[in-house]
């Protein structure tokens, strides 16, 4: 997800400029889009003045690319610089960012039994996803595989004393991509919502974080169809709340007519198979993030256990033939549009 960043900020840069005198007006609405965190970013403020919403634009893209350097799992920078040490096996000092990721993911580690499992680096590697171009690309092989599961690097191995962190694993490489993007997005709403802005979207790539109101009236958002590129359902939000999906579409390649993907089993060292597409829908953007990646890879047998256990309600599923599940308190909530022909079934969470 933060692949390819670097490039995505220089023109972000620019579009900035480019987008100066392109702010689209829709009754109170101002629309900016740029690139940023390896995707396309969309601003939507409403009700707040054109300097404002430049103003606006112009700190999203500031906190973007810092995170990005910050966070890049490889390249230079906080993270790469911290990886590089705890492969050696010595202490490293961190900064507060990389310890509020390390600390957040902690939790979500622990509640997701493993299964969301940050220092799953070198499994990422492994499989070719740090790289940005995905073509020519085959899997490991199982030899390879096996390796990386006997040296079993968890997030438990990474020992933390105030700002210095080691690991006892060498083979543990902290890779925040299964949510950085819900933590990034939070950042950056409170950042905005600090300089007076009350009501606004911040969507990276159809993950968001809603806030307030567009006029009174709520935002309409669609959740992308994992197949066919358009909206298998939406929902309207206000308030504080987000939506964030994990799927099989984003980032993967195809071998011998079989699709490998980015979300990865950390039990058996290859690609979640049974869903095509988790959405949570929860206030917390962090744990969204976190959550609709942790249910990917549960899979259909541990998904509702991993969900009460995350303290997550409002999900949906598209398994591997197509067929939605969806829990009932997300299901009071959507609408699936009329060109969807999934079968639907109704979960409770209860
Ligand atoms: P997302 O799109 O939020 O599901 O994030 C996918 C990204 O999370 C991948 O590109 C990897 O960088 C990382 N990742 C893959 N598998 C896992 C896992 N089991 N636990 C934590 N992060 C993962
Ligand atoms: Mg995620």
């Amino acid at each position: 997800m933060l692949l390819n960043m670097a490039k995505c900020c220089c023109v972000a840069a620019l579009l900035l400029v480019a987008a100066c005198d392109n702010v689209a007006h829709d009754q109170g609405v101002h629309k900016e889009e740029f690139l940023a965190f390896g995707t396309l970013v969309n601003l939507v403020i409403y009700g707040e003045s054109e300097q404002q919403a430049h103003t606006a634009v112009k700190l999203a893209i500031a906190d973007f690319m810092q995170m990005h350097q910050a966070w890049h799992p490889w390249q230079p920078g906080a993270l790469g610089d911290v990886n590089r040490s705890l492969a050696t096996g010595k202490s490293v000092k961190i900064d507060a960012s990389i310890s509020e990721l390390v600390n957040k993911s902690r939790m979500y580690y622990a509640s997701s039994k493993g299964l969301f499992n940050p220092a799953i680096g070198g499994l990422v590697k492994l499989w070719g996803f740090e790289q940005s171009e995905l073509t020519a690309i085959a899997p490991p092989s199982h030899k390879a595989v096996e390796q990386y599961l006997q040296s079993n690097p968890q997030l438990a191995d990474v020992e933390q004393d105030d700002l210095i962190l080691r690991s006892r694993n060498p083979a543990v490489l902290l890779d925040f991509g299964g949510f950085a993007k819900g933590f990034g997005i939070a950042k950056v709403v409170d950042h905005l919502k600090k300089i007076g802005l009350h009501n606004f979207i911040v969507n990276a790539g159809g993950d968001l974080q809603v806030v307030g109101s567009k006029g009174g009236e709520p935002w309409l958002i669609g959740i992308r169809h994992p197949r066919n590129n358009g909206i298998l359902a939406s929902l309207k939000m206000s308030g504080e709340n987000s939506v964030f999906t994990s799927g099989d579409y984003e980032r993967y390649f195809i071998f011998e007519g079989r699709r490998y993907h980015h979300i990865l089993d950390p039990r058996t060292g290859t690609p979640a198979n049974d869903f095509q597409s988790v959405t949570i829908v929860h206030p917390e953007a962090a744990l969204a993030d976190a959550a609709a990646t942790a249910l990917f890879v549960a899979g259909k047998d541990a998904w509702i256990a991993i969900a009460k256990s995350m303290g997550v309600q409002q999900v949906m599923l598209v398994e591997r033939n197509g067929d939605v599940l969806i829990t009932s308190q997300l299901h009071q909530r959507v609408e699936f549009t009329n060109d969807s022909e999934q079968v639907i079934k109704i979960v409770s969470l209860q």
